[in-house]
């Protein structure tokens, strides 16, 4: 007995096809081929969605780590407006210095 693919157009005998339990014939609608095919196209369309936000992150990575060379990081006194490399101002006590960014030279 043939059965047509319905997505090649192609009969094929029915062993051609997988099982389906729930279809009237016991088979599925598209034969082993395209079945095949079809997971093939299924997994490239995911891989290329995997590439596609790899590239993505990997675009991120590198805008922030250009950021980084762009900007030297200090941290700066709210108080006297002192610049130094820690959190705390030697001149006010009890200050605490705020991160602040310039350009890098
Ligand atoms: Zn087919
Ligand atoms: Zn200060």
């Amino acid at each position: 007995m043939l059965k047509k693919c319905s997505r090649c157009g192609l009969s094929k005998p029915l062993q051609m096809y997988h099982k389906r339990k729930d279809s009237t014939d016991g088979r599925q609608w598209q034969c082993k081929q395209c079945a095949s095919e079809y997971q093939r196209q299924l997994y490239a369309k995911r891989k290329k969605k995997q590439a596609r936000q790899q590239q993505q992150i990997e675009q991120q990575k590198a805008i922030l780590h250009f950021e980084q060379q762009q900007y030297s990081y200090y941290y700066e006194c709210p108080g006297c407006s002192f610049e130094g490399d820690q959190g705390q101002c030697p001149r006010c006590v009890n200050t605490t210095m705020t991160l602040a960014k310039r350009m890098a030279i």
